[in-house]
């Protein structure tokens, strides 16, 4: 059975059992800030666990993009070792909101595997949970356990303990007991030899679990206590990769239709062949699983960069380049020639592949690219401490270096070492990486309090667009500690005109006051799964009392006219540059905005210009807000708006129209486009390849931006004694000072040549040594100069030079080579030395040095004390 089919039939199956099903969410995270990447298929429906909010179904299944890659899910290290761990993958789930629980979940996954899939149940074993002694003192599964009795013998239901049988979303929040279910694929002559019931959860490669269905039914509080949940939920995730390995009859994932394509590419790409040598394949295997997780967050908008979300990208990335550059022979970028394979092979289920395809092959190879020429400086660098070795093993002090400095991969400087005959202190290198994990993570830590619920299940309300004041209560709080900010209180109302951070726009600012004068100030606004959480200081002092929550409305009217512009640069870019242009991220502050698009090559002049005019005509043309609250998302789509990748939309969606300009946007808007008064763009580069930024400014901002320009431009022509035309008069100022500074360095050379003739009748010999010092009319680059000049008639001079320049000391010494040989002299350590007289320092080779000082006066007696060297 092809995997295109495997999905559709899962799906299908859950369709017919009246559940919605609904796409993927895009798998990197915007509002969460325990999780970079989804790495389950439940992260996109926690607010429903958490109570946060009510999905449309209370059944629902889908097939969501995971990544395991960081955090508590980090599976990197796995792939392409073994051939069932992937980076990124499909996790196929079901789910139920409060609605049928472990009955219907166990009867359906039994259906499903056996019946649908046809899948042998000789091969199956499930598990329960046995119930664990500790402090949580939980009961064994016997309902899941009863259930399973059903369907299958029970010498093929196992017991599992906490770890592999009670599920947890974090430390804290919905959780409850498993069960699993594995296969035993493997041959029956090795089945024969050991049961598969002793290889369930031991890390084999052909006795895998495939599917875990979570029965929720208790929530973790921070304190560690268990309270039972009053909706219990149903939570599965079915890997598909490997419910392919089953099907299609194969012992690893990667021989499935999902993997053999890009296998086969990369065989075609690099000349090698899958299946002869482990390296190679072990490599190929990477390649091809680590091309997906880069393509798939590239088009949910996760470019590679040096923080975050982006920098594990990055990392993934270059993991695969590295596999490449040490087992496939690629020296030059080939990853981005994957990505025609996987878009034609993924395109029809994640059409975002498909449609971004261009950009995803330029951002891989500039990568690539990028990386690459890292590795050669890397190699150059690792020479040069092969080099300085003594001994045979490289300090892991000088390999940490290389490595946190400069990218440089470890396993490839152990590989490359080894090759040279030279061990790599790894012990060293382990400690200083630890000592570097343990600082950044004291510098992150934070410790979350449990809310003080005031109010039983209450709900909130976003009031925002329509007013920035309301008189509010709070229905809970909590402390959240952390080392960057200290203590912070986190506050959730009834209702709030407070706009939380989100579709690139800044969360509000405002305060909050009670009826006895008490002020408490809101410094921002957040949402976190799908709550609106207010950050103050400090706690408010009647807690149980009504608020004035009050919104800078300043702040708030600024960022205003930027969101309204934002949306207006964005109609004008598709206008002037064509509709490959699409957004690629934006920030909308009160100071200014930004926005990031798809385009292939630098703006002109005249583009930029055009844009700006188009937008400040839509500002003079005074196009009102025309806004649609909750509309079917089809009906907003219909009408002309676009939809984002990577932006995750509910059913009903916000359109924001502005004449032709038509967004989904829940951020706030000017009443009238004529509110934004002018538009103004200040810069314009690339963020990556094929990747453009403009940053541009509105409204007061603009005001500014002219009135300190004409103050330097009146300040300007004022040193230009009026001139009537200041441009060309500036110009004329150049001329005359290109041609001035020729002169100069003419009269300059001609100077250091008179000295050069004049020195050398003034060399004193002292000790078979040709000694000179001397202060010198000349810059640092004259000193050199003659001293070289010198240096190349003689072959046992011992100069010391000395200048002044804009009250400034400078001191360089040269010795002959052969000096430095035979008496052990070393102009380094004279100017160190003498720099002292001069108050400063400075350094070199031994046969030339320079050191600067802030003391001219000092410069005779530094000159007096260097024949001292000469004895
Ligand atoms: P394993 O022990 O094999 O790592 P898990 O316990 O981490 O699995 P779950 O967190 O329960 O797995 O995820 C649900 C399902 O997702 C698993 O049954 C498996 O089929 C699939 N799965 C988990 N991790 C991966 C991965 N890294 N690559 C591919 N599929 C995976
Ligand atoms: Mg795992």
């Amino acid at each position: 059975m092809k995997s295109q089919e495997v999905r559709s039939k899962f799906l299908s199956f859950f369709e017919e059992k009246k559940h919605g099903i609904v796409p993927s969410a895009p798998m990197v995270l915007k509002d969460d800030p325990t999780l970079m990447f989804v790495n389950a298929g439940m992260v996109p429906f926690k607010e429903y666990f958490l109570g946060n909010g009510k999905p449309k179904n209370n059944r629902l299944a889908d097939s969501q993009k995971c990544l395991r890659v960081s955090g508590k899910h980090n599976d990197l290290e796995e792939v392409g070792y073994d051939t069932y761990h992937h980076t990124l993958f499909e996790m196929l789930g079901n789910w139920s909101f409060g609605d049928y629980f472990k009955k219907e979940a166990i009867a359906w996954a039994w259906e499903l595997l056996t019946e649908v899939f046809g899948i042998d149940k000789d091969i199956l074993y499930v598990t329960v949970f046995e119930g664990s002694d500790d402090s949580d003192n939980l009961k064994m599964d016997t309902e899941a356990y009863d259930i399973w009795k059903q369907y299958i013998s029970e010498d093929r239901i196992l017991k599992g303990n906490k770890k592999d049988n009670f599920w947890e979303m974090g430390d804290q929040g919905p959780c409850g007991p498993c069960s699993e279910i594995h296969v035993d694929i493997r041959s029956a002559e090795e089945k024969a030899k050991v049961s598969g019931k002793d290889l369930v959860n031991e890390d084999h490669p052909q006795v895998v679990e495939i599917w875990n269905l979570v029965f929720m039914q208790y929530n973790r509080k921070a304190n560690g206590v268990l309270e039972a949940l009053p909706n219990k939920h149903i939570d599965t995730g079915m890997g598909f990769e490997r419910l392919c390995m089953v099907l299609q009859g194969v012992q690893s994932n990667y021989d499935t239709d999902v993997f053999t394509p890009l296998i086969r590419e990369i065989e075609t790409i690099t000349s090698k062949t899958y299946g002869k040598n482990e390296e190679v394949d072990i490599a190929i295997r990477v390649i091809s699983d680590h091309v997906r997780a880069v393509a798939f967050s590239i088009a949910d908008g996760q470019l590679p960069s040096n923080t975050g979300a982006g920098y594990v990208i990055r990392r993934i990335l270059r993991r695969a380049v590295r596999y490449g550059f040490t087992f496939l022979d690629k020296k030059e970028p080939f990853l981005y020639r994957l990505v025609d394979v996987l878009s034609t092979q993924m395109g029809k289920a994640f059409p975002e592949i498909k449609a971004q395809k261009q950009l995803i092959e330029n951002v891989i190879k500039e990568e690539e690219q990028s990386f690459l020429r890292t590795l050669d400086q890397g190699l150059v660098l690792l020479n040069r401490i092969v080099d300085e070795t003594k001994g045979d093993t490289v300090s892991g002090e000088k390999a940490f270096e290389l490595y946190d400095t400069y990218g440089f991969p470890i396993d490839l400087s152990a590989l490359i070492l080894s090759e040279k005959g030279l061990k790599l202190d790894e012990k060293g290198f382990n400690e200083h990486l630890q000592k570097q994990k343990e600082r950044s993570r004291a510098a992150s830590e934070m410790s979350t309090d449990d809310w003080t619920i005031l109010v039983e299940d209450a709900e909130e309300e976003f009031i925002g667009y329509d007013s920035l004041q309301a008189n509010v209560k709070l229905t809970r709080y909590r402390k959240v500690t952390s080392k960057k900010d200290g203590d912070m209180y986190q506050l959730v109302f009834n209702l709030t005109p407070f706009y939380p951070e989100g579709g690139g726009q800044v969360g509000d600012k405002g305060y909050l006051e009670d009826a006895h004068g008490d002020v408490v100030y809101i410094l921002d606004t957040k949402k976190e799964n799908n709550v609106i959480i207010h950050f103050t200081k400090n706690l408010p002092s009647h807690v149980n009392e009504t608020f004035k929550a009050v919104v800078d409305a300043k702040q708030r009217y600024k960022t205003e006219c930027n969101h309204t512009a934002t949306h207006l640069l964005h109609q004008a870019l598709r206008e002037v540059l064509g509709n490959h242009v699409e957004q690629k991220g934006s920030a909308v502050h009160s100071k200014y905005l930004r926005f990031d698009f798809s385009h292939f090559s630098k703006l002109t002049t005249e583009e930029l210009q055009e844009v700006e005019n188009f937008v400040n005509r839509r500002i003079e043309g005074k196009l009102p807000l025309q806004e649609k609250r909750n509309i079917p998302i089809d009906e907003a789509i219909a009408e002309g708006a676009m939809s984002l990748f990577g932006e995750k939309y509910g059913d009903t969606v916000r359109a924001i129209r502005f004449g032709k300009s038509i967004e989904l946007c829940g951020g706030t808007h000017v009443k009238n486009t004529a509110d934004i008064w002018h538009f103004k763009i200040v810069s314009e580069g690339a963020v990556a390849s094929g990747i453009r930024r403009i940053e541009a400014i509105t409204n007061d901002a603009v005001k500014d931006f002219y009135f300190e320009n004409n103050k330097a431009y009146f300040e300007m022509k004022d040193l230009l004694n009026n001139a009537k035309e200041p441009v060309k008069a500036l110009q004329n100022l150049q001329d005359e000072n290109t041609s001035l500074k020729k002169q100069i360095e003419g009269l300059l050379k001609d100077k250091a040549k008179n000295i050069k003739s004049e020195l050398k009748g003034e060399l004193e010999a002292i000790n078979g040594i040709q000694f000179l010092a001397k202060k010198l009319d000349l810059d640092a680059g004259g000193l050199k100069d003659v001293a070289f000049d010198l240096g190349s008639q003689f072959d046992d001079l011992f100069l010391l030079f000395a200048t002044e320049q804009n009250g400034k000391a400078l001191l360089s010494c040269y010795i002959s080579k052969e000096l430095v040989a035979s008496k052990g002299l070393n102009a380094g350590q004279v100017v160190r030395e003498l720099g002292r007289y001069i108050q400063g320092g400075g350094g070199g080779q031994p046969f030339f040095a320079t050191a600067g000082g802030k003391n001219p006066s000092g410069i005779d007696e530094a000159l007096s004390n260097a024949k001292k060297y000469l004895v």
